[in-house]
């Protein structure tokens, strides 16, 4: 399954992570089917969010809300990894839900997509287009 995200999300995904660093930031992505078309930023109220991550509930309450009244759906789930590395830790692996959902991991100045599968996480490719 190939990933698609303007040019604008990808952007603001970097902005993020850069912006919560030392801190990692986590937010709620939005869109429909395999596209990604918004970002939600959240507040990260993990008491160690310099190495968890753990989205503010309100803000996914909300965001469910709004998908059930016809907004966006939520797609998955984003945060950072200060330390820069670039894929899932073995943090995000007991963590995970395998419920289908798109990860995106920040770290090191790039953006890597992932879901979780029989095998555990597995990386998905992606292509950013525009509006
Ligand atoms: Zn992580």
């Amino acid at each position: 399954m190939m990933i698609e995200l303007t040019s604008e999300v990808r952007e603001a995904l970097l902005a993020q992570a850069e912006l919560a660093h030392p801190r990692e930031c986590c937010g709620i992505m939005l869109g429909h089917g395999n596209r990604i078309a918004e970002i939600v930023a959240t507040d990260n109220v993990h008491p160690a969010p310099e190495t968890h991550f753990e989205i503010d509930p309100q803000a996914l309450v909300d965001c469910h809300r709004a998908a059930r009244g016809g907004g966006p759906e939520i797609l998955g789930y984003y945060h950072s990894h200060p330390n820069g590395l670039a894929r899932p830790s073995a943090t995000d692996m007991s963590m995970a839900a395998p419920d289908g959902s798109i990860w995106a991991i920040i770290a090191a100045g790039r953006v890597s997509f992932w879901r979780i599968g029989d095998a555990g996480f597995e990386a998905l490719p992606y292509e950013t287009c525009g509006r």
